[in-house]
């Protein structure tokens, strides 16, 4: 079923999601966007308003503007299907009001919804239907992404599985890691907040939350 777009069903698995991310890292790294190394999303400076440059989003036909925290009705982060023919096929925005590691992931759960709920790039469905008609804007907020409902707890386990995926994850969290450069150096080398790598840590079993 959905609703305004988003699917109020839980239907993905964990692995299904982790799949999907898997699939657009690769398709990334075959038009060498990004390596095979993290950081796999990166974003320049999004405290001025304006259009900034996210080679991801770029890649996957997208355009990322920053725009003031009002524009943004305080949200954390806005999704838009643009109608065809207008250059891009989506858009995403963000508030100046956020950090760009905040943002990292504000962008990669966008992407979630994108490819989970919005069925890109599928020339059928939900896709179809808003990209023809007059474009679809989603409006994402904190509120909405303390995993209230499935569809904003799957695009946060994207986002993890997209930015930090579990065998690289396992390859780089080592006990020796954190006693060195600790958690810190960990989210630096994914390029993600901190609580974003304790949160995933405790989500994949690596320790207790
Ligand atoms: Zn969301």
């Amino acid at each position: 079923m959905y609703l305004f777009g988003l699917r109020l069903s839980m239907a993905y698995t964990k692995d299904t999601i982790s799949n999907a991310a898997q699939s657009v890292r690769d398709y990334l790294i075959q038009k060498n966007v990004i390596s095979t190394e993290p950081p796999y999303l990166t974003l320049n400076s999004t405290s001025e308003a304006g259009n900034v440059s996210c080679p991801v989003v770029e890649a996957l036909g997208g355009r990322l503007n920053v725009i003031s925290p009002w524009e943004a009705n305080w949200g954390d982060g806005i999704i838009k299907i643009l109608p065809k023919g207008q250059g891009h096929s989506f858009e995403i925005l963000l508030p100046t009001s956020t950090s760009p590691k905040r943002d990292v992931f504000t962008v990669s759960h966008e992407l979630g919804h994108l490819f989970l709920h919005f069925e890109y790039p599928s020339e059928t469905g939900k896709w179809k239907e808003f990209s023809e008609g007059d474009g679809f804007e989603f409006k994402d907020s904190v509120m909405f992404r303390s995993g209230v409902n499935s569809s904003e707890y799957e695009a946060n386990e994207f986002a993890a599985s997209f930015l930090m995926p579990k065998q690289k994850f396992d390859e780089v969290v080592t006990v020796e890691e954190i006693s060195k450069n600790g958690f810190d150096g960990i989210a630096d080398r994914f390029g993600v907040s901190f609580d974003a790598v304790k949160t995933r840590g405790a989500f994949l079993g690596n320790w207790n939350w």
